[in-house]
């Protein structure tokens, strides 16, 4: 990712979206492929952007390096 050669950061925006919120790498070849790949779907989004945001802050905790050593926290 261009703007972030070393990954980026949970809990930080992308330093590709714009202040209107749209991708200023859609279309081009610099996009990630996991940006040009992922397709959205109804449960990630919710219906409103604090949905979707929750979606997203949860799947960090889930997934950041603490949880691991936690184990899994659904069955
Ligand atoms: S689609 Fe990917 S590159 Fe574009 S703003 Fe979102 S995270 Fe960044």
């Amino acid at each position: 990712m261009p703007g972030h050669p070393h990954g980026k950061p949970a809990g930080v925006a992308c330093s590709h979206l714009l202040p209107d919120l749209r991708c200023a790498l859609f279309g081009r070849p610099e996009r990630p492929q996991v940006c040009s790949s992922l397709r959205p779907q109804p449960a990630m989004c919710g219906d409103h952007r604090t949905a979707a945001l929750d979606y997203l802050q949860a799947l960090e905790q889930a997934t950041s390096a603490g949880a691991a050593a936690a184990g899994p926290t659904m069955c």
